[in-house]
């Protein structure tokens, strides 16, 4: 099997800093081609002395030089989000994992998929926007689409290909995150400090605010809808307090199937890079008998209303997934940044989505249309 010549949006951030530990680990199979950052241009500037990517790609223009000083090297630089689609779809790449917070990967994953390349997806923010779109033109082109978000890459390795019509039901696992326990009344006094102590995962700001909310288990419903192609009344939540099962599948025969590591983002990326073949690595494997528990308990929907307005997104469909994110993406950097109180998340979101006026189907240019509208109303609420 060749390697993988792979380009990756958003290096800098929690998914890019495991993507460089899995080429690391199997230098054999994965090849590092391009990198980008937004702000932290030492960090990519290290990165790229490791790995001596041929390309490269910065948000800011006005930066280049700086960046250009800290490199022991002459790579091609990019800028803004023209940079991004040409970093995407260079020559010597062969897939392209977007791992960029919120909706910017979006432009550059389309731009990979019509240049014919595979896509590994860690931000699911774009598929919740743009989902139906994604995988019609992933289908068009014939490239493949690889989950990299744990739940729908472990949903992945179930499935193996069998048809949407053998699925009785998708079953997203949820930690729960940090107020699993929390009594709803205590809610409104939680600080950004509190739902950063993420209790299983090492991630990003944004999806660990998200896993606190639960919008994160929301937009993932979404996420695995279109992954899959199962309509949102197949797809359940259970909160798995361990981590440790990612997510399962229950097949029409009543069989259920389950994958299974220690909570790190190596295990999915290796496996949309390797796939379809599995290969031996250096992570840690499960020792049960310490692991000792897996535990399983009903979300508690009334408390944290982001699940059934996930739902209700996902089954309306059109651009109401889009509203959705944008409101959510805004007010988690108002609630970051001390301007809100926890609970005022998901109040902001539900009222941008009662206000939307949702047209199924709708294509590309009204969708973000409608996310700029909402991050637009989003801040005047805020
Ligand atoms: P981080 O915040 O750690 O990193 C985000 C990355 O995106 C950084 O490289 C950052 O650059 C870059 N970035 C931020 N804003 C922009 C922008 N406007 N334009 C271009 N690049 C930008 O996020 P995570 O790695 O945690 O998450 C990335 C995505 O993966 C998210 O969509 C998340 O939901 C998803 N995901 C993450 C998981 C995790 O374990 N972390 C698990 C499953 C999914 P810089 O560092 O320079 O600011």
């Amino acid at each position: 099997m060749k390697k993988r010549r792979v380009v990756v949006l958003g290096a800098t951030g929690s998914i890019g800093e495991s993507a460089a530990k899995v080429a690391r680990d199997i230098p054999g199979r994965m090849e590092i081609v391009g990198m980008s950052a937004n702000r932290n241009l030492e960090k990519l500037a290290v990165q790229a002395a490791e790995f001596q990517p041929p390309a490269l790609c910065v948000t800011d223009e006005t930066r280049l030089p700086e960046l250009r000083g800290m490199l022991t090297y002459r790579p091609e630089i990019y800028a803004g989000e023209e940079g991004l689609v040409a970093l995407a779809t260079r020559p010597e790449a062969d897939m392209v994992l977007i791992a960029i917070v919120g909706t910017g990967g979006l432009r550059p994953a389309l731009a990979a998929i019509e240049a014919g390349k595979d896509i590994a997806v860690a931000s699911k923010e774009i598929l919740v926007m743009a989902g139906e779109i994604i995988m019609a033109a992933a289908r068009r082109k014939g490239v493949n689409v690889l989950p990299v978000d744990s739940e729908h890459n472990a949903i992945f390795q179930c499935l193996e290909n069998r048809e949407p019509a053998e699925v009785r039901r998708l079953i997203l696992t949820a930690s729960g995150g940090p107020f699993r326990k929390t009594p709803a009344a205590q809610l409104a006094d939680v600080t950004p400090a509190d739902a950063l102590k993420h209790p299983t995962w090492q991630m990003g700001a944004k999806i660990t605010i998200d896993s606190a909310t639960l919008f994160n288990k929301g937009l993932e419903m979404i996420e695995a809808r279109w992954l899959f192609d199962v309509e949102m009344a197949r797809v359940e939540v259970v909160v798995h307090p361990q981590s440790i099962v990612h997510s399962m599948v229950e097949f029409i025969d009543g069989s259920v199937l389950a994958q299974l590591s220690h909570s790190d983002m190596c295990f999915p990326i290796q496996y949309a890079v390797t796939w379809p073949q599995r290969i031996a690595n250096s992570l840690r494997p499960l020792d049960f008998a310490s692991v000792a528990r897996l535990e399983f308990e009903a979300p508690r929907y009334a408390d944290f209303p982001a699940l059934d307005l996930a739902r209700r997104a996902g089954e309306t469909g059109g651009a109401l997934p889009a509203v959705m994110n944008a409101a959510n993406e805004i007010a988690v950097e108002a609630f970051l940044c001390g301007k809100i109180a926890f609970p005022r998340i998901w109040g902001v979101v539900r009222q941008v989505m009662d206000e939307h006026r949702s047209v199924a189907r709708e294509g590309l240019d009204a969708i973000l249309m409608a996310d700029s509208q909402a991050r637009a109303r989003a801040a005047e609420l805020l």
